[in-house]
């Protein structure tokens, strides 16, 4: 597992234990009185597939290997809906308008307690600009050349691809993962 974990209560900063609660065990504060209990409910994310022009935007995020490119991703912020999410991110990200297609499913990713929300949206006209904080690369990948990666938002891929008449092989992304860091 690497997921982070709490050590200290965010509330009173007691030491953790470990509970029974809702049939799991739980980290929890034992400080009577405060009541605190790490749920570590899955985080939502949301995800693009990026068409255009018969082809699929792939993104770099910071930090990984060279030869991993994956969807659009992105958490939502307070109060916003998945679907204005994930056009928000596609705008912030790769720096094009996109209108909404399908949405595809959510996809658990257990590794980094995430469960991925992932759309089809249509990818509008322009130059892609990064947003270099959080991208480094991005390829346009014909549909046909498209091979979806295991986990991750790779299963969308995969579904997505299948439900259109093509079952590319399922290909690793090649390096161990990095703690911390989606694919
Ligand atoms: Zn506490």
């Amino acid at each position: 597992m690497s997921r982070s974990r709490y050590r200290y209560c965010p509330l009173c900063r007691e030491e953790l234990g470990e509970e029974m609660r809702g049939g799991r065990m739980r980290l929890a504060c034992p400080r009577t009185g405060c009541g605190f209990v790490h749920w570590d409910n899955p985080i939502p994310v949301v995800a693009a597939i990026v068409e255009r022009d018969e082809r699929v935007v792939l993104v770099r995020s910071r930090g990984w290997p060279d030869s991993w490119y994956a969807l659009v991703t992105g958490f939502l912020e307070p109060d916003e809906t998945p679907e204005a999410a994930v056009l928000r991110e596609v705008e912030e990200e790769i720096g094009i308008p996109a209108e909404l297609g399908e949405y595809l499913g959510a996809y658990p990713f257990e590794r980094l307690n995430q469960i991925i929300f992932a759309y089809h949206v249509r990818g509008g006209p322009g130059p892609i600009r990064l947003c270099e904080e959080e991208l480094t690369d991005y390829k346009e990948v014909p549909i046909a050349k498209l091979k979806p990666w295991p986990r991750g938002t790779g299963p969308a891929l995969r579904e997505w691809l299948a439900a259109r008449g093509y079952h590319p092989p399922t290909v690793e992304l090649g390096e161990e993962v990095p703690d911390g860091r989606a694919d």
